[in-house]
Order: C-alpha cells, then structure tokens, then sequence
C-alpha cells in the first residue's frame, strides 16, 4: 500500500466514519492532517482505517476513528487550550489534540508505549510544529506542576471520576471520561462551573481499564 491508498482512504474514513455520523466539520479535519497509518504497528498498517480499534501491544488498543472524534468533539477544544491527556498509547489522539490547537500534556503508564509515543510525535512535531508534552507515569495523579488545564480527556475506563483531575480542572472547564466498570462504560462529560460539577452521560462504551492509585489496581 503506497501513500496516496493512504490519502484516499483517509478521505474515505473522514466521510464516512466521522461526518457522516455528525463529527464536526473542524474536528474531521483534523483528521484528514494525521497518517493513522504511521500509529499502528508495521503488520496492521494495512487495517489502520477501518471503523474499529487496533491492537497496539501490551495489551492495550488505538481507539477506533470514532469514539476519538467524539470524545474530542465533546471536549469542546479551543485554540490555545491546555489539555491533559490521560493514556496517550499510540499518541494519534495527542496529535489530533494539537492540531486543533490544543497544548497537549499527555501521560502514559507503560513506558514501551510511550517511547513509540514519543518518536512519532517528534516526527509530526518536526512537520507541524505541535505543542505536546508526554510523559510516563501514572496519570489518575494528574499532572500538579502544569496544572490547572482548561480541558481533561481520558482515554481509559475508570471506577469513578479521579479526584486530582476535578481539583486540576479550571472552572469553566471539561473532562470526557469513560466510567463504569472493567467491561462495559458510560463516556461521561463533567462540567466544572461556579456552582459545582455538573455530569452528562454520553452513551455506552468500552475502553481498557484505567490503572493507577486513582484507577483499578493492576492486572
Ligand atoms: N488515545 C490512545 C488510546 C490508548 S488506550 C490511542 O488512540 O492510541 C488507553 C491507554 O491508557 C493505554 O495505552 C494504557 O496503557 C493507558 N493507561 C492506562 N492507565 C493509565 C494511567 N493510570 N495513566 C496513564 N495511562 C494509562
């Protein structure tokens, strides 16, 4: 498969995956920007459009198209953003991130994942010019020293809302996060107001589970 299969089956994926399911018009395009391709290991390259997630090793899976554009969608990300990125994995949702703009501060558990994280966001960061941070660590701490952050995003399942993410997040702003149990989850949106936290629930999902001191205990 050469590049330009590539470029036509983005194209196809951003149509039919994300507009025609009501993905917004920015966030599609986004997408159009990223190789996906160069985000899944060398064997599944060829499957690195289809409407599903992908095996990325460790026991851990890039998000389907999908549910990456809705979460971000959800977000409501803005220029200039700070956003904290709870479970980078292959880092393709961090770039897409920063291609709407947002600073990313990203944090991934398992250090292998992170390491390949890291090399391809320098590649697009080489092209782009993209303002993301990644580290590894546990993310349910959040990340104290940068914040507070405007936006949350967590791409793993979680038992409850961390408490560090609630106390990291500016007033006026969101967290997208899947909770429920190991298997099955609801993707919440939380509102930080003057008021209080409000919850919306966004409809069923499943993700892998979210580890950590504020997570499920390990395997
Ligand atoms: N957005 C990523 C999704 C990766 S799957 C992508 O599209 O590639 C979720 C990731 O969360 C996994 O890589 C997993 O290792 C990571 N993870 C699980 N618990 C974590 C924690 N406490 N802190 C940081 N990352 C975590």
């Amino acid at each position: 498969m050469n590049s330009s299969d590539f470029k036509e089956q983005t194209d196809n994926m951003v149509k039919r995956q994300l507009k025609a399911r009501g993905i917004s018009a920015e966030t599609a395009e986004a997408f159009r920007k990223v190789s996906r391709e160069n985000f899944v290991p060398d064997e599944s390259r060829e499957f690195a459009y289809s409407d599903s997630p992908l095996d990325i090793g460790y026991g851990q899976t890039i998000s389907q198209p999908y549910i990456v554009a809705e979460m971000i969608d959800r977000l409501r990300v803005k220029e200039g953003c700070k956003v904290l990125e709870i479970g980078a994995g292959s880092g393709y949702q961090s770039v897409i991130l920063a291609e709407l703009g947002a600073r990313v501060y990203a944090v991934e558990i398992v250090p292998e994942l992170a390491e390949e994280a890291q090399m391809r966001i320098t590649d697009c960061q080489n092209q782009l010019g993209l303002d993301i941070n990644l580290r590894v660590g546990d993310g349910t701490a959040g990340w104290p020293e940068e914040a507070p952050f405007d936006r949350i995003i967590v791409a793993a399942a979680a038992p409850s809302v961390p408490e560090p993410f609630l106390s990291q997040l500016k007033e006026g702003g969101r967290i997208v996060i899947p909770v429920g149990n190991r298997l099955l989850q609801e993707l919440k949106v939380i509102i930080k107001t003057e008021e209080g936290v409000r919850a919306l629930n966004a409809g069923g999902c499943r993700f892998v589970p979210l580890i950590g001191e504020y997570g499920w205990s390990g395997k």
